[in-house]
């Protein structure tokens, strides 16, 4: 499979946009804990965010596949900030599939212009991979509902503007996949509270926030799809946005190959270079196939998904390699930078801790596995 010209164009300036902005502050970023949010105002201006909103609705009528190769761009230069820049539309998926044409033109146009944050609280402390077991409760109260509950790990909980809500509705149901609805709650907004969660492992320069909901009112017109369809309208959501996280495993994965082969080709050793080591070239020549493979599945699941055969099965193969190719390469990439790695080279560093994110959101890697042996003991060969 070859990209279009206009696709290689993309990813080239989605290059260029992420070494000229926040290379050089990455490092400040994730000490800090924080974001400069001007330069996600900036990638907005340049169009590298909301590329698959339909035009219709304020974006840029591109495919997932396109915003796929912005997100490997920036987690190439930095994981941290591309996760800060482009999660900021994390959910418009949602409102794009299953929104009315009043919300979908309310609602999606900001997020594309820069001018709004939306955000997705599935998670909560006691259901992750178990999406079904939430507890969260809408109530319906004559043309509103009440939501009470607690959402855990929320990316951009602080600075959403728009917050989707997976909750219970309809706790009665006899199919435990007909329970649940997602509301959109535009924050702040009574009831609503966000609370920063500090000292993750890496993407400091993202936001996670707990989120707390006391009798929080959302107008019934604020009902996403249907009412008890949210389980299946969350897993057409993860069908795109599982694309973009096998994305990101591949740019960090990249940019730590780089680092890596940078590294052992300055670095003096037994009279020569490190890079004229047969073994030390294996490890590249692995750790770049591996990188390829990756590349190659987002590639085709998030074809399937443009094309609209959206192949789980794929998607998930995607996503569970590409996090598990991040990891690898990041921990492979350390380990040739020897001692530097381990104490001073605090952009090897960074890598290694941030790889480990894609193996753990949006499904571990376990629940892909799951999903693809599911699909295939389903098949008749
Ligand atoms: C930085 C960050 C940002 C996040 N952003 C968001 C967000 O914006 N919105 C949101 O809703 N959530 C978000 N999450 C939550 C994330 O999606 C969950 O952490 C993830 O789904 C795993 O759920 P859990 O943490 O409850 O782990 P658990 O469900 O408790 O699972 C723990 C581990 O058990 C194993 N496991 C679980 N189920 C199975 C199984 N069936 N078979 C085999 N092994 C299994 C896996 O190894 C898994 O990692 C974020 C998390 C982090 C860390």
């Amino acid at each position: 499979m070859e990209l279009t010209s206009e696709q290689v164009d993309i990813k080239k300036a989605a290059r260029e946009f992420a070494e000229g902005e926040f290379r050089e502050r990455a490092k400040e970023f994730d000490e800090k804990e924080e974001f400069d949010f001007s330069i996600w105002k900036k990638a907005c201006e340049y169009g590298f965010v909301g590329t698959f909103i339909k035009e219709e609705y304020g974006g840029h009528g591109l495919g997932y596949l396109e915003h796929s190769l912005i997100s490997e761009e920036f987690w190439r230069v930095d994981p941290g900030c591309g996760q800060a820049i482009l999660s900021c539309t994390f959910g418009s998926e949602m409102v794009q599939a299953f929104g009315t044409e009043e919300q979908k033109k309310k609602y999606l146009p900001p997020l594309v212009r820069g001018e709004a944050i939306i955000s997705f609280g599935i998670t909560e402390p006691d259901a992750g991979s178990d999406v079904i077991s939430i507890k969260t409760r809408a109530e319906k109260r004559k043309d509103k509902y009440i939501i009470n509950g607690s959402k855990m790990f929320i990316t951009n909980g602080c600075f959403a503007n728009y917050m989707l809500i997976l909750c219970l509705t309809n706790p009665d149901e006899k199919d435990p996949h007909r329970r649940h609805s997602v509301f959109l709650v535009e924050v702040p907004t009574s009831g609503f509270e966000a609370i920063k969660i500090h000292g993750k492992l890496g993407i400091r320069a993202s936001n996670t926030a707990e989120l707390a909901l006391n009798s929080v009112e959302v107008p019934e017109k604020n009902l996403i799809g249907t009412e008890g369809r949210g389980f299946y309208q969350l897993m057409d959501f993860f069908n795109k946005t599982r694309n973009h996280v096998a994305a990101q495993g591949v740019g960090l994965a990249q940019g730590a190959l780089e680092m890596a082969i940078a590294h052992i080709k300055k670095r003096k050793a037994f009279g020569g270079y490190l890079s004229q080591f047969q073994g030390l070239q294996f490890q590249i020549a692995e750790m770049a196939t591996r990188i390829e493979a990756a590349r190659s599945l987002y590639w085709r699941a998030a074809y399937s998904v443009d094309k609209g055969r959206p192949d789980p099965t794929l998607i998930s193969m995607a996503k569970w390699y590409a996090g598990e190719t991040a990891v690898y390469v990041a921990n492979q990439a350390l380990q040739l930078h020897g001692g530097y790695g381990y104490i001073s080279d605090y952009d090897i560093q960074r890598f290694y801790r941030d790889a480990k994110i894609v193996e753990i959101y949006e499904g571990s890697k376990e629940v892909e596995k799951v999903i693809i042996a599911n699909e295939l003991l389903k098949r008749v060969f």
